[in-house]
């Protein structure tokens, strides 16, 4: 028994030191993906219920690895955000979907937006970035309504003073704010009244089992609501079926988003969902 355990201790720590080096790894090539132009923006369409039309789209990242393939965010972002590295890849970002809206925005739709995710790290980045954000918004000639930040709840739990600045920043700029994941975390209904959040985006976890008499039918058709009477649009993530949708549009949810629709496709097969729908 005593061999045992200690070869199991071998292993396992055999495990670690591997995992550790694939980070370190990571870690190095991550940091010279940016510079290279291995990372990617893959759009997803939101697509409006009430009348199947795409004017929205939510912008994920990939990082097109050259000798591993495409390497996930649930991957990367983790440590992107402990390296400090999440701030200049979500430079690029912004940079990156504020072009691509302007672009879409010219030629498909005037009203074209695209959200964007902002990692809970760059939120509590002080150096107030966000306040250059009109100003770069004015250089390209593009309005902030092209923008939707998407943020967690757990980033309202921590509601300094920084925080509210820079959502009103944001406001400022035109910039509109949806909640991620809600759900999830900590249950933010005061943070729905004391924030004004534009979008609140039903997690997957609560439209992966809608049925008409299930739990998760019951939630939904109260988050929705509730969502409305206090002026927010909802938005349902992670629609796979037409059952899925089905139920939505009869709980008057606002828009969905999921592999029914389309996963997360580069800017030209966008172009061409954009262009049959
Ligand atoms: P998220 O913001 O909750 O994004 C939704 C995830 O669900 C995406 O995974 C999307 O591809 C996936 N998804 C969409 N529709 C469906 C569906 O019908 N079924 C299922 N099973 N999944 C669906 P993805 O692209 O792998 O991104 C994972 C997470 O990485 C995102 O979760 C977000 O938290 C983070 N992330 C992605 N891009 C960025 C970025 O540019 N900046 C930051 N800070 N985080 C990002
Ligand atoms: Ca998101
Ligand atoms: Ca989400
Ligand atoms: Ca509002």
């Amino acid at each position: 028994a005593k061999q045992l355990g200690r070869n199991r201790y071998h292993y396992f720590t055999q495990a670690m030191q591997k995992s550790t080096q694939k980070r370190m790894r990571l870690t190095n090539e991550l940091r010279g993906a940016q510079e290279a132009g291995q990372l990617r923006l893959y759009y997803q369409p939101i697509i409006e219920l009430a009348n199947n039309s795409i004017h929205k789209a939510e912008a994920l990242i990939r990082w097109q690895h050259p000798t591993r393939g495409q390497i996930s965010p649930a991957e990367f972002i983790p440590i992107a955000e402990e390296t400090g590295l999440i701030n200049s890849i979500g430079e690029w970002v912004f940079h990156e979907a504020v072009k691509q809206a302007s672009h879409w925005r010219a030629t498909y739709h005037s009203e074209f937006q695209i959200s964007i995710n902002k990692s809970p790290v760059q939120f509590r980045d002080d150096t107030l970035k966000y306040a250059a954000w009109p100003d770069q918004l004015k250089e390209i000639g593009l309005s902030g309504q092209s923008i939707v930040v998407e943020i967690t709840e757990g980033m309202l739990m921590d509601a300094s003073d920084l925080i509210t600045s820079k959502l009103l920043a944001f406001r400022d700029a035109g910039v509109q704010v949806a909640l991620d994941d809600f759900g999830t975390g900590y249950s933010s209904l005061s943070y729905l009244k004391k924030f004004d959040i534009d979008y609140l985006k039903i997690d997957q976890s609560f439209t992966r089992n809608l049925s008409p008499t299930s739990a998760d039918m019951a939630l939904c058709e109260a988050i929705i609501v509730m969502a409305h009477k206090l002026g927010i649009k909802v938005i349902a993530e992670g629609v796979e079926t037409i059952e899925q949708r089905d139920l939505l549009i009869a709980a008057d949810c606002d828009y969905a988003q999921g592999y029914l629709f389309s996963r997360p496709v580069p800017p030209d097969e966008f172009e061409r969902l954009l262009t049959e729908s």
